[in-house]
């Protein structure tokens, strides 16, 4: 049997796995060249994942209203639509919403779809419910976001990680082996899998990580643990924060957080005198609408610390979604163009505009957030039509009832999947598309490594590769796109070229020869950036930016109609929306149902049982689900995994200013036993 090198489709550690394929057998075995792997591990998620090429559910023809068609009805249809509903309503009449797992090729075309075929500025993508606000504290601290600027191998020199809001034992297995020498302090409400690893587990009532990382900070001004000469020599902006932090003296923490003083002054000395350290956030700290403040008190943290740009320490991210870094990088957000450019920026949009064959004056500017797009569907002066590829928020997206609702006020709805997820189930349209190891493309994994996932095996008879269907679309709109994923990169290549993730010295062929390429990567000779931060930050003056942070209470606070906090999370078994995951069947038998996590204590306060049917309901929505009596979690807070419709029925879309990030991580909810 021939086997071909590629990537999990799952998370952004995207492991290394080669597939083979001989007649109807198709195996999976992990790859020990990839860092990612540790070795060769793949989770549960990666070993089954051969069975969603084999999937009874798979889609594989395109459907008009219900009715099978011919692709060039289905192409011809759509096109005449967005024609005329843009000829009567302007162009920002049609909207594009993608994906933090699509590969760049095709973030970077859909941009192009929308910018230049379809001359709109209302695109964004899934990713803004993801990695946003780490992403904006990033820039703010350190001139650029790349989730971790360091190799995830570095991590096995560490004495001392404190993860916050983070549970990779869950989310992605194989990264905890890179933890293994390590002292963990966790900060998380629940003790998760992750927190049983730990050496101290800090759980604060959620919503209130900002404060605890504020007091942090005040132990590690108070007690003089703060590396001055790192401070003075590669930051601006401390002296604003000390003086912030004088009101969070750690007894006022204490109070707002729940997390004693004793354990805030053994979490930052842990960290202040290890060798070496290193501060990682997770959506636990940044699903808020307070997030990128929380990101940034971390990272002041961090940089108080000295730990950010010195050789084995620093601060990161865990993004999610398996293309969660590069999916932010070229153009499938409201607010950028290819490279990591901003779209306001006049230079950006005349370099991008010149490899478009467009004027710059012709690209549209900044359009809604994700949230907000999606809320301005099929409203007055809001978009009419809606592409939609690689996403399912009528599972993920907050208050989802009422995004449901604004989906089917659209005049159409188009979705590319690969399986009829929910949202697909209420479209007009659905293409069915190729996935992961039938198509090649690129993905930039969380560490910003760069990596070719290949195609191993054909796609079944009727179905098309997105890009495919972004070129026949925008040749139906009078523009010429490439559909070839390599052209298309090379393409995405010349777009990038002196951006922030600039990947002009990144080749299809260095990847494979080089098990992934780290951005930036300006041109075809330089080696790559494993950690651009070692010598100085990309800033003007070179220097790292402390940001002056306050607290605030969460954008919803429990009262007596609504007495209990819900905070929402991952379970080992599933991936995101569920779409793919929940079609496996031993992912399924692992995890079959959504549930309700409660304390004893508030069980017993509730009637509650192990097993019961609980019905929880917020301002927004109800949903029901089996109860699950824990002491892993708070009594003033119940969880919910957020892979079945329902859950996102009940969370707050409240918006981080600075990210537009909605509260997913805390609102108000009842909880009460359905009778
Ligand atoms: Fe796939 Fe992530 Fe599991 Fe690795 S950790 S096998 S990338 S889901």
């Amino acid at each position: 049997m021939t086997t071909v090198d590629t990537h999990c489709p799952y998370c952004a550690l995207q492991c290394g796995m080669a597939i083979g394929a001989e007649g109807t057998e198709i195996t999976i075995t992990p790859r020990a060249d990839v860092p990612a792997n540790a070795g060769g591990a793949l989770c549960q998620k990666g070993w089954t994942a051969a069975e969603l090429l084999t999937n009874g559910e798979r889609l594989t023809g395109p459907l008009l209203h219900g009715n099978p068609v011919s692709w060039e009805e289905a192409l011809d249809h759509v096109a005449a639509r967005l024609i005329a509903l843009r000829d009567e309503h302007g162009p920002d009449a049609v909207a594009v919403f993608g994906g933090g797992g699509l590969t760049n090729e095709k973030a970077y075309l859909l941009g192009k779809l929308a910018r230049v075929a379809l001359g709109t500025s209302q695109i964004d993508y899934n990713g803004r419910f993801c990695m946003s606000s780490a992403a904006a504290a990033s820039i703010r601290a350190f001139g650029m976001d790349r989730g971790m600027p360091f190799p995830v191998t570095d991590l096995a020199g560490a004495d001392v990680v404190l993860l916050a809001g983070a549970n990779p034992a869950e989310t992605m297995p194989p990264f905890v082996r890179h933890l293994e020498g390590a002292r963990l302090v966790v900060i998380d409400p629940r003790r998760t899998a992750t927190a049983r690893l730990a050496l101290l587990h800090l759980r604060p009532a959620p919503g209130t990580d900002l404060a605890l990382a504020l007091g942090l900070l005040h132990l590690a001004v108070a007690e003089d643990l703060v590396d001055a000469s790192y401070v003075a020599a590669r930051t601006t902006g401390f002296e604003a924060v000390r003086t912030s932090l004088a009101s969070w003296w750690p007894e006022r923490v204490e109070r707002v957080t729940g997390v004693p003083v004793q354990r805030m002054r053994e979490a930052v000395r842990a960290l202040a005198f290890a060798r070496n350290a290193y501060v990682l956030t997770g959506r636990g700290a940044e699903q808020h609408a307070k997030g990128t403040d929380t990101v940034s008190a971390f990272v002041n943290l961090a940089l108080a610390l000295g730990l950010p740009g010195r050789p084995g320490s620093g601060y990161g991210c865990l993004t999610g979604q398996g293309n969660g870094q590069g999916g932010r990088e070229h153009g499938q957000k409201a607010d950028q163009l290819p490279g990591y450019r901003r779209i306001d920026d006049p230079a950006a949009r005349e370099h991008v505009a010149g490899v478009w064959g467009v004027r710059p004056e012709d690209l549209p500017g900044p359009g809604r957030s994700a949230y907000e797009l999606l809320d301005a569907l099929g409203t007055p002066g809001g978009p009419r039509a809606m592409l939609l590829f690689g996403s399912n928020p009528v599972v993920s997206a907050p208050d989802s009832s009422r995004i449901a609702a604004r989906l089917r006020a659209l005049d159409l709805l188009v979705v590319c999947d690969v399986v009829m997820s929910e949202t697909a189930a209420l479209a007009d349209v659905v293409l069915p598309v190729t996935q992961w190891a039938e198509e090649t493309g690129t993905m930039t994994n969380l560490e910003g490594r760069v990596l070719l996932r290949r195609r191993a095996l054909a796609p079944p008879p009727g179905v098309r590769g997105d890009l495919e269907v972004i070129a026949g679309l925008a040749r139906r709109l009078g523009h010429d796109f490439a559909d070839d994923p390599a052209e298309v990169f090379e393409e995405l290549r010349r777009a990038s070229a002196g951006g922030t993730a600039d990947y002009a010295g990144i080749t299809y062929e260095r990847i494979a020869g080089e098990t992934g390429v780290f951005w930036p990567c300006p041109e075809p000779g330089h080696a790559g950036t494993p950690r651009p931060f070692l010598d100085s930050f990309p800033t003007p003056d070179g220097r790292a930016r402390f940001v002056p942070v306050e607290h605030r209470p969460p954008a919803e606070e429990v009262d007596d109609d609504y007495p209990v906090h819900l905070t929402t999370g991952r379970v080992l078994a599933h991936y995101q929306s569920g779409a793919q995951t929940r079609r496996i069947a031993s992912l399924t038998a692992a995890s079959p149902h959504p549930y309700v996590e409660l304390h004893p204590d508030l069980a017993e306060r509730l009637a509650i049982e192990a097993g019961d049917l609980v019905r929880v309901t917020s301002r927004r929505g109800t949903d029901e689900a089996v109860a699950r009596i824990s002491d892993a979690i708070r009594s003033d807070t119940v969880f919910m995994p957020f892979h079945w419709e329902g859950a996102n029925r009940l969370t707050n879309p409240a918006l981080d200013p600075a990210s537009r990030m909605p509260e997913f991580k805390v609102c108000a909810v009842r909880v009460e036993r359905v009778s």
